[in-house]
C-alpha cells in the first residue's frame, strides 16, 4: 500500500493495539526477557535454528520492543525491508563497514565524508587489512580494483553539500557487483531515498534530522533483510544497540520528520538566496542554488535541498568569528538537523592548522548554518544584523 511519507512517519512501525491499549509505543526498559519453562526455551531454540530469527525477545543486546518499533518506522521511511538501530551514527557506520569488509578487501570512499568516517577507514579498518581509496565521484571507475568490495558515499556531503550522481555510481557498482553504501544523514529519507536509486545499504545518524530535537544519539542502517542479517549478528556481538529510551525518542522524532524537513528545506532555500545576494558573502554552498556545481544532479535526485547552508565570508576568519559572535538566534556548536538553528565555524572545528584546513577544502571564512524551525524572517533579520559592516567581496568589472 503506497502510503505517503507523512502517513508513514506517523503510523509506520507502530502497533495499532499495543500493551495496555497505550497509543504510544511503551519504553520497554527490561534488559532480559524470561521464559515460562523448558517448552518455551525449546520452541525458541528451534525457531532460531530454523529461520535465523528468534521470533521473540531474549536479552536486550539482541533487541527490544521499542527498538523494533523504531526500526520498522525507519525501514518504511527509507523504503527498505529492514532497519537496524544503533547507539550512534558512528556505531551504525562502524558495524556496517566492519561486517561487510574483511582483510584483503578494498573500499572506495567517494568525495568528502564525515571526519570520523574517514578516521574509521584510514586509522581503524586499515589495521585489520582493509585497504581504501578516497576518490572524487567522477574518478570512481579508476579507483576500483579487482579486490574492491564496496563503495561508500555521502549525500549530500558536509559542509560543501556536494551531491554525488548516485544513479551513475550505481551503474558502475552494479556492473561489478559492488555493495554501495550511502550515508544520507544530511538528506534524510524525505529528500532522497537512495534505495530507490539502486543503493544497497543506507546509513543515517539519527542524532541529526530523524531525532530532530538535539536530545538523543542514535544511528540506523537500512537495506534488505538478507544484507542486514550479518550486521544484526555483528551488532549483537559488538553491543552497540540503542537504548529503549533513545529508541523511543527516535520514534517520536521521526513522526514529525517530513513536516520538519519540508519547513527546513524552504527556510534554508530563502536563507541561501539572501546570503548569495549579500555583499559580505563571497560564496554560498547550497545545492538548491543554480550557482552550486551539483545543482542539476541535486534537482534530479532530491525532492528537497535540505536545511543546511554553508557560506564563505569575504573577510575570512575574523569576519566569520564576528558574524558567529553577533548572531543572536542560532546556537554555536558541532551538529545540525534539530529544531534549534545552529552554526559552526568550520575552520576552528576542523583544525587550528591552516595547511590541514586547506587540505580538507575548508576556507577560513566558512560557516555552516543549520536552519531550525524558527521563523525564517527572524533568522534572515538576525543574519543581516550580524553581517553589517563586514568586509565586502570585490566586484571585478
Ligand atoms: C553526525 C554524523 C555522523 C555520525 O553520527 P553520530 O550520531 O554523531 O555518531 C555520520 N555521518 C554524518 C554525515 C554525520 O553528520
Amino acid at each position: 500500500m503506497g502510503r505517503r511519507p507523512e502517513t508513514r512517519a506517523v503510523h509506520g512501525g507502530e502497533e495499532r493495539r499495543g500493551a495496555y491499549g497505550a497509543l504510544t509505543m511503551p519504553i520497554v526498559m527490561s534488559s532480559t526477557y524470561t521464559f515460562g519453562g523448558t517448552d518455551e526455551i525449546l520452541a525458541f531454540v528451534e525457531q532460531k535454528a530454523a529461520s535465523g530469527a528468534p521470533g521473540r525477545y531474549e536479552y536486550a543486546r539482541y533487541g527490544n520492543p521499542t527498538q523494533s518499533a523504531a526500526e520498522r518506522k525507519l525501514a518504511e521511511l527509507d523504503g527498505g525491508d529492514r532497519a537496524l538501530l544503533f547507539s550512534s551514527g558512528m556505531a551504525a557506520i562502524s558495524t556496517c563497514l566492519w561486517s561487510l569488509l574483511g582483510a584483503g578487501d578494498h573500499l572506495v570512499v567517494v568525495g568528502g565524508v564525515y571526519r570520523r568516517t574517514r578516521d574509521l577507514v584510514s586509522r581503524h579498518l586499515a589495521r585489520f587489512g582493509v585497504e581504501a581509496t578516497f576518490a572524487p565521484a567522477d574518478e570512481l571507475p579508476a579507483a576500483i580494483r579487482p579486490s574492491t568490495r564496496a563503495v561508500f558515499l555521502e549525500v549530500p556531503t558536509n559542509p560543501h553539500l556536494r551531491v554525488p550522481d548516485i544513479e551513475r555510481i550505481v551503474e558502475w557498482t552494479a556492473r561489478r557487483r559492488l555493495i554501495t553504501v550511502a550515508d544520507a544523514t544530511l538528506a534524510t529519507p524525505v529528500n532522497v531515498r537512495p534505495l530507490d536509486l539502486g543503493v544497497e545499504v543506507v546509513v543515517h545518524s539519527a542524532t541529526k534530522y530523524i531525532g530532530g530535537h538535539n536530545d538523543l544519539l542514535a544511528g540506523a542502517v537500512i537495506g534488505s533483510a538478507q544484507r542486514l542479517a550479518g550486521l544484526e549478528e555483528a551488532r549483537g556481538v559488538f553491543g552497540c544497540v540503542s537504548s529503549p529510551l533513545d529508541a523511543y525518542l527516535v520514534l517520536r522524532g521521526a513522526k514529525t520528520l517530513p513536516l520538519r524537513v519540508r519547513q527546513q528545506n524552504e527556510a534554508a532555500f530563502r536563507l541561501a538566496e539572501f546570503l548569495e545576494s549579500h555583499p559580505a558573502v563571497a560564496r554560498v554552498h547550497y545545492p538548491g542554488l543554480p550557482s552550486h556545481p551539483d545543482h542539476p544532479v541535486a534537482s534530479r535526485l532530491m525532492s528537497g535541498f535540505g536545511g543546511v547552508v554553508s557560506f564563505e565570508l569575504a573577510g575570512g576568519l575574523d569576519a566569520a568569528a564576528a558574524c558567529v559572535d553577533r548572531l543572536s538566534i542560532p546556537y554555536v556548536g558541532p551538529t545540525f538537523g534539530g529544531v534549534e538553528s545552529i552554526v559552526q565555524q568550520q575552520a576552528l572545528f576542523v583544525s587550528p592548522d591552516p595547511a590541514e584546513r586547506a587540505e580538507s577544502g575548508i576556507s577560513d571564512g566558512l560557516i555552516r548554518y543549520s536552519v531550525g524551525l524558527e521563523a525564517v524572517d527572524d533568522l534572515i533579520d538576525d543574519l543581516g544584523e550580524a553581517l553589517k559592516g563586514l568586509p565586502v567581496r570585490r566586484r571585478f568589472k
